[in-house]
C-alpha cells in the first residue's frame, strides 16, 4: 500500500481552517504567537487517508499543503525525524 508525505509551508499558512474542516483527522489549528495556522497531526499518511488530504490541499487557499507520495523509505523516515523537532 502507498503512503504520501505531508509537506506544509506554515509561513505561507493564513489560518483559515479549511484544512481542519476538510481533514480533521490530520490538521489542526493552533496559535502561534497570538495567530491562528494549521498544523498536522501526522506528517505521513497512507493510501486510505489521501483523498482526504488531497482535497485539503487543492482547497487550501495559499498553496500550503502538498502531497507527496512515497518512494524511498529510508529517506523519508529521515526527513520524518526532522520534522518531529519542527
Ligand atoms: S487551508 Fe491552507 S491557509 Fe487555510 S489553515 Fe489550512 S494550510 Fe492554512
Amino acid at each position: 500500500m502507498a503512503s504520501y508525505k505531508i509537506e506544509f509551508n506554515k509561513d505561507e499558512c493564513i489560518g483559515c481552517g479549511v484544512c481542519a474542516s476538510q481533514c480533521p483527522e490530520t490538521w489542526e489549528l493552533i496559535q502561534v504567537n497570538g495567530e491562528q495556522k494549521a498544523k498536522p497531526k501526522k506528517t505521513q499518511i497512507s493510501e486510505n487517508e489521501y483523498s482526504s488530504n488531497s482535497e485539503a490541499a487543492d482547497m487550501c487557499p495559499v498553496d500550503a499543503i502538498k502531497i507527496e507520495k512515497i518512494t524511498d523509505r529510508r529517506k523519508i523516515v529521515d526527513e520524518f525525524e526532522e520534522d518531529l523537532d519542527v
